[in-house]
């Protein structure tokens, strides 16, 4: 939200041209929002949706998946994509992670079909997309259907072709903190087939079309007119955030390196939008209270996986179940990574690493 004090008067007409419009849910704004992020990533539709966690939620519904049914993901990840799998009354079924790149262990994958999976469910963690070459490999034939989490890597690309246009849908959130972020909650639906879009944009309203009718049991779930103006204002500026998180990730790159943390590595083929700058180390713990002592504050996405949390013991895993990912969790930490971090700060930020790191031999 640094970009605030920057980006204030754009930010502020925006609001001003919706509220003085009278139409405050679902008009121009969310429409040509739609139109435009859709365009931006190579869908044909784009549906508007209160948050990210919804977009999944809803993107899920209109597969028509619920009780009984089995969704592939992953343990290393934000709650909500585990919690809007479990919200349609499908199991979660989890895939352990490649330790390189935290992302899904595609070899892992066919070990987890089954005859009710329904969807897999890969997460772009962190800015980089999964194998979708070798996801889309597996769907077809089965009847799956391929749902991307493209929470956190908006503007990434995977061989030229941005993600959220390889499945059949894929799930935006427009959190503050996001790449894209909105003054507040919201979230996106993306997907080339009309039928989905269609399915989601009745869904997201009541099951309704227009009029007070509703044509199937549905919910509210809307962007709104405020977001939408705004994010229109920021995707013009969006290609330059992502190009600024790129720089910092070079900058990074190059000064923590034979420093012994594990670096993030990128897939060939992948073009990284660092959503976050993830590092690596044994002695996580004592790196990042060394660190606090200096003002530099870090975070961990996430230090718990899913499957092993309280709210989710129903779902029977023990610890142990997925080894790299309950081994990552325990070692990664993530650098500050915003656009308005300056040179300065990131320099910083290694200066007082290579500190911390020569210290513990
Ligand atoms: C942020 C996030 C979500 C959920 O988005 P909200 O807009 O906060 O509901 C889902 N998946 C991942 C991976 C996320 O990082």
């Amino acid at each position: 939200m640094e970009e605030y004090k920057e980006e204030r008067p754009e930010i502020m007409a925006a609001v001003e041209k919706v509220f003085s419009s009278g139409k405050l849910i679902l008009g121009e704004s969310v429409a040509g929002f739609e139109r435009n992020f859709a365009a931006y990533n190579g869908t044909r539709f784009g549906v508007g949706v209160n948050s990210g966690t919804d977009a999944i939620f809803l993107a899920l519904k209109s597969m028509g998946i619920g009780q009984g049914d089995e969704v592939i993901t992953v343990s290393n990840t934000a709650i909500p994509t585990v919690a809007a799998i479990v919200s349609t009354g499908a199991t979660p079924v989890f895939v352990d992670i490649d330790p390189s790149t935290y992302l899904m262990d595609v070899s892992k994958l066919e070990a987890k079909l089954t005859s009710r999976t329904k969807c897999i469910l890969p997460v772009h963690l962190y800015g980089q997309c999964a194998d979708m070459e070798a996801i889309s490999r597996i769907a077809p034939g089965r009847n799956l259907f391929v749902l991307e989490d493209c929470a956190q890597s908006t503007g990434a690309l995977q061989k030229g072709k941005k993600s959220g246009s390889m499945g059949h849908a894929s799930a935006f959130s427009f959190y503050p903190t996001k790449i894209l972020g909105a003054y507040g909650d919201g979230g996106m639906v993306l997907t080339s087939d009309q039928e989905l879009a269609e399915r989601i944009r009745r869904i997201r309203m009541y099951g309704t079309s227009k009029t007070y009718y509703s044509f199937e049991h549905g919910y509210n779930s809307r962007l709104d007119e405020v977001q939408a103006e705004i994010l229109n204002v920021k995707l013009k500026r969006l290609d330059q955030y992502i190009s600024r998180r790129q720089q910092l990730a070079r900058l990074y790159d190059r000064e923590l390196e034979g420093m012994g943390l594990v670096l993030p590595a990128t897939t060939v083929g992948n073009e990284h939008a660092y959503y976050l700058y993830v590092v690596r180390h044994p002695r996580r713990d004592e790196i990042i209270s060394e660190l606090a002592k200096r003002e530099i504050f870090v975070n961990i996405s996430y230090p718990h996986p899913i499957h092993l949390m309280e709210g989710y013991r129903f779902l029977a895993y023990e610890r142990g179940a997925f080894p790299e990912t309950e081994k990552a969790a325990g070692e990664i930490f993530s650098l500050p990574m915003y656009p308005k971090l300056t040179d300065d700060q990131a320099l910083a930020v290694c200066k007082s690493l290579r500190e911390i790191m020569v210290r513990l031999g």
